[in-house]
């Protein structure tokens, strides 16, 4: 039976052309995604400047979000099916989804059994960082822009400053280990402290990685002349630290990773817009209503959504899932005249 006799939306034109073999998620550039970010809700309690407005967006209404038991089944078939080995839940924020510590049991379940990790702003991971550790996550990457209380009310729009901190500590204690930190570097607002931001990693034993701002701000702010560039980052850290590259190949992870003064510790810089690693991607992304994403900035979405409450099988899923993926673009284009920063903003895709 056909798609469209199973009463399942029609492909996008792109993806008729895609191979229909059993098999992992590969691209017409040889890439193969094994890698999938889940974003579990479009919701948050912060708002970063460089991500949403200060009202908030018009969420994703309940009924179009996935279900926790749809979401576990596209992961299962991610995992059995597709090749995927690291699952890592983010958002919005997705401490928010209170299903969390069932759906990350249940990903860690699957065999083979998946990295699974967490990206969050850890607003409320102080109460959950054991329950999370419990049902089998791994690690956490918080994303933290300065070691100042009122920097961070400033970036953030919430004066949240102890009650990350606090979670990131529960984090580690709970063996969330490494307390991974994403931090983001803004012009005239945090722009001076990527020194001091890796000193206050340090103490702490956490591995910080800074990455350059992209353009998925839901207000469409972002000018590449005014971002903070990924040399830039390292020449003010090489004020104050001693950086030398570490020897591991880059790979397909997007960080370039440098010991600091001798180590063991390490400070990586992702320059996303000005070193992109489009080449080495492995990565596919789940939104919160159930598309798939090729890329981040893709401009074209897969309902898998519509496939599940049409009732497909696995089969169907995993067939339209590997479309999807093989019309993958080389790059992101971010240089490119022709540009179009993609209509979702990075909380609606997951970052
Ligand atoms: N709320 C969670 C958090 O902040 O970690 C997860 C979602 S958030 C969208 C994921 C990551 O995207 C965060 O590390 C955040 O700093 C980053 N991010 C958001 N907007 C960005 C932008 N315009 N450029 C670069 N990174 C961005
Ligand atoms: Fe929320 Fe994360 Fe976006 Fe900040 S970066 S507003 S914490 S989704």
């Amino acid at each position: 039976m056909s798609p469209s006799q199973a009463g399942l939306p029609a492909p996008h034109p792109e993806e008729r052309s895609a191979p229909t073999a059993a098999g992992a998620l590969v691209d017409t550039h040889g890439r193969v995604a094994t890698d999938l970010r889940v974003s579990l809700t479009d919701r948050c309690n912060l708002r970063c400047s460089y991500c949403m407005p200060a009202e908030g967006l018009d969420w994703l209404p309940g009924e179009e979000v996935l279900t926790d038991d749809e979401v576990v089944r596209l992961i299962r078939i991610g995992v059995e099916d597709l090749g995927i080995r690291e699952v890592r839940f983010t958002g919005g924020e997705p401490l928010l989804r209170r299903g969390l510590p069932g759906i990350v049991a249940a990903t860690k379940a699957l065999r083979p059994s998946p990295e699974v990790s967490l990206t969050t702003n850890a607003l409320g991971l102080e109460r959950t960082a054991d329950a999370l550790a419990a049902a089998g996550l791994d690690r956490v990457n918080v994303s933290l822009d300065t070691a100042r209380p009122d920097t961070f009310a400033t970036i953030t729009r919430r004066g949240r400053f102890e009650d990350v901190v606090a979670g990131m500590a529960a984090a580690q204690e709970a063996g969330l280990r490494p307390v991974k930190v994403n931090a983001v570097l803004l012009r005239g607002v945090n722009d001076d402290q990527a020194a001091e931001l890796l000193a206050w990693c340090l103490e702490r034993d956490y591995a910080l990685r800074f990455i350059e701002q992209m353009p998925l701000d839901a207000q469409h702010d972002w000018h590449r002349g005014e971002m903070v560039t990924a040399e830039e980052i390292l020449a003010q850290l090489e004020s104050a630290y001693t950086l030398t590259p570490a020897v591991e190949p880059r790979g397909s992870a997007p960080a370039e990773l440098f010991v600091v003064d001798g180590g063991p510790a390490t400070v990586g810089v992702i320059g996303s817009v000005t070193r992109p690693f489009c080449g080495d991607c492995d990565r596919v992304r789940l939104t919160a209503d159930g598309q798939v994403r090729n890329c981040l900035f893709a401009r074209e979405e897969s309902d898998l959504r519509a496939s599940l409450r049409g009732g497909a099988s696995d089969a169907e899923i995993a067939e339209r899932w590997r479309a999807a993926m093989w019309v993958k673009r080389p790059g992101h284009g971010i240089d490119d005249p022709t540009f179009l920063q993609p209509a979702r903003p990075m909380s609606a895709i997951g970052g």
